[in-house]
């Protein structure tokens, strides 16, 4: 492992500060992603600013919805009364990702920063990884690409992004709250990932030398009727191949609205608002789920080894979509 500085700061300012004129430093929240990647030479920071005692842990209710801290980990995010009561699709999304142990230490701001998990991104050997080493090429593309992206993949990068948290939160249409050295601004989940276009080495669109400091979640009466659907290799600590985040507002048996979000099929987590919009006013039912699950997946492309993901994300979306509206 390279040789690094490290800092411990005590505050959001404080944290700002020791990172500012260190273009190639990092902010160490729990390390459950960053330190593996440093050991294994992928992540090479000159420097650590330390904000895991940073008191970002409240979780409590704002302006009508819930605003997260950064620094709560999220076990306690997950357990909180106020996510489990309005929000459940984020608790069964947080308690689905990777391990107890690893959901203590993991914070909210550190999860939407968590790195793809192309096995080919986290090997330094292969040599070609756009992620890694900006024009280098894609060794995925014509390599192993049995997890890779379906949707808005380029020519330089198949990664998806790793997470289940995020995907729950574009769903629930959250906003996230940076900080930098020009101030505070929000940015909405759906803007915070990046697709991977000529540049994936650049992950999010946060600027140089931004800290997350919270997680807006707006007011949503009808949040409990939803479900996180996650379909992965085995049933425990295993990254998804497709996920969905469903939530349904439903009078009677007609969809007044609904929000669908996809993980494991892109390098974000995908919306499809014409799909949304489709099932306005329709019967609740597995023909308009479908018909829904068709429009979010127009457009598909797979590789070699992920054509079964279109399938599989098709079955997801009604499959979760169905969960989500027997709940009430
Ligand atoms: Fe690297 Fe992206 Fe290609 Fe994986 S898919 S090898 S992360 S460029």
């Amino acid at each position: 492992m390279k040789p690094f500085a490290y800092t411990r700061a005590s505050g959001v300012d404080a944290a700002i500060s020791a990172l500012n004129g260190h273009p190639d430093a990092k902010f160490l929240g729990g390390g459950t992603n960053l330190l593996d990647l440093m050991k294994m030479g992928v992540e090479r920071p000159s420097q650590l600013v330390d904000i895991s005692r940073i008191p970002l842990t409240a979780i409590e209710e704002h302006v009508g919805g819930v605003r997260i801290g950064a620094m709560a980990s999220n076990r306690d995010a997950a357990s909180h009364p106020l996510i489990r009561e309005r929000y459940p699709v984020l608790t069964e999304a947080l308690v689905s990702g990777a391990s107890p142990q690893l959901r203590n230490m993991a914070t909210m701001g550190g999860n939407l920063m968590q790195r793809t998990r192309c096995y080919y991104f986290y090997d330094p050997s292969y040599q070609e990884c756009n992620k890694r080493t900006p024009g280098s090429g894609c060794a995925a593309i014509p390599g192993y690409n049995r997890d890779h992206a379906i949707l808005g993949a380029s020519d330089h990068c198949i990664a998806t992004h790793p997470g289940d948290m995020a995907v729950a939160l574009a769903a629930l249409d959250a906003v996230i709250q940076v900080k930098g050295p020009r101030g505070e601004r929000s940015i909405a989940l759906k803007d915070f990932h990046r697709l991977p276009g000529d540049s994936p080495h650049i992950d999010t669109n946060l600027q140089p030398g931004e800290l997350i400091i919270a997680i807006d979640l707006p007011p949503l009466f009808y949040g409990r009727r939803s479900h996180y659907l996650k379909v992965r290799d085995r049933n425990s600590y295993a990254f998804a191949l497709v996920s969905v985040a469903a939530i349904l507002d439903i009078d009677g048996d007609s969809i007044r609205r609904a929000h669908i979000a996809l993980g494991g099929v892109a390098h974000k987590p995908w919306r499809v608002p014409e799909a949304e919009n489709a099932l306005q006013g329709k019967k609740a039912d597995e023909t308009a789920y479908r018909a829904a699950a068709n429009l979010i997946l127009q457009g598909a492309k797979t590789q070699r080894y992920n054509a079964f993901k279109v399938e599989l994300a098709r079955r997801s979306i009604v499959r979760a979509l169905t969960t989500a509206a027997a709940r009430a």
